[in-house]
């Protein structure tokens, strides 16, 4: 006898958004940072959250990351309603100083095994080696962070994250201060990285071409406040696509869903710079 071992397809959400509605309250006023938000991110997706600046994502990351409440709607992880901020869902910033000066490279990514309680030292060790490893910075892990490129804190930051295994990785706007050709590698090392390791990514952008590269599903918000305007499947963009037909009619359309009744703020895809007679097609 034959046994087949049939994996059950597991269709409930590692996170769900549901109808959310995030504010900032000041005495003087109150700001609506987003509008009805929802969403479904499965694992193993590399989820993006595309917009103008001012749109609300970095709002939704903190939400989802518990440091902000929703005034209205929910917002669960592995069916758990966040309430608070944990070491299931970890954030990488756009800002290259996340890292504690006075710790080696090594240490920045044992420090939160450690503190969590989640590994003793060896472990903590041995995971910290690992995923150093697979952003290609062993040779530094004995260095402090200010001897490093932006890039290579990056990795760093992205191998500290992951080393806590999170049910999400939260990434907001994480290439945005590189320069464009350190920011193309970074992005092709996460595919990569993505590629051996499987986690589950929650990656915000208000580059179109970063969102079809990087992502396998993007949601389109709109200017602020955000409200979704759509959400589109975008497996297969990888990093070689980019610049082909393809990628960039996709390109134009997300930029004409996202702005067609809006003023833009953000520059379209290049091609539109490059090639003013481009048509668009639906699809
Ligand atoms: P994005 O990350 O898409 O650029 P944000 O989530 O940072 O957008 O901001 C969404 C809106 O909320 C903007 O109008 C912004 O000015 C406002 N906002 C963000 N943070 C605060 C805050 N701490 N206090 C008041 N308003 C804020
Ligand atoms: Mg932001």
């Amino acid at each position: 006898m034959t046994l087949k071992i049939q994996s059950a397809p597991n269709v409930a959400p590692i996170l769900r958004v549901d109808t959310v509605n995030l504010e900032y309250r000041t005495h003087h006023r109150v700001v609506r940072a987003t509008h009805d938000v929802s969403f479904d991110v499965f694992t193993a997706d590399r989820f993006v959250l595309l917009g103008p600046s001012g749109c609300g994502k970095s709002s939704l990351l903190k939400a989802i990351g518990g440091f902000l409440p929703p005034i209205s709607g929910s917002i669960k992880l592995a069916g758990e309603t966040v309430t608070q901020p944990g070491p299931d869902r970890l954030m990488v910033f756009q800002e290259f100083d996340q890292l504690p000066p006075w710790k080696t490279v090594l240490e920045n990514v044992m420090f939160p095994l450690l503190a969590s309680g989640k590994a003793r030292r060896k472990e903590a060790r041995e995971r910290a080696e690992y995923f150093l490893d697979k952003v290609g910075l062993t040779a530094f892990a004995d260095a402090y962070p200010h001897t490093q490129s932006g890039g290579m804190k990056q990795r760093v930051a992205i191998a500290r994250a992951l080393a806590m295994e999170p049910k999400v990785l939260l990434m907001d706007e994480p290439f945005a201060a590189l320069d464009a050709l350190t920011r193309r590698k970074m992005q092709e090392e996460l595919l990569a990285l993505w590629d051996e390791v499987r986690f589950t990514l929650l990656f915000v952008t208000h580059s179109i071409e970063e969102a079809l590269v990087v992502g396998s599903r993007i949601l389109l918000l709109s200017p602020h406040p955000g409200r979704v305007r759509a959400e589109i499947n975008s497996h297969q963009f990888g990093i070689s696509d980019f610049g082909g037909s393809a990628f960039q009619q996709t390109a134009q359309r997300i930029h004409h869903l996202l702005f067609d009744d809006a003023d833009s703020a953000i520059a379209p895809p290049l091609s539109a710079a490059v090639k003013p007679r481009f048509k668009v097609v639906g699809g």
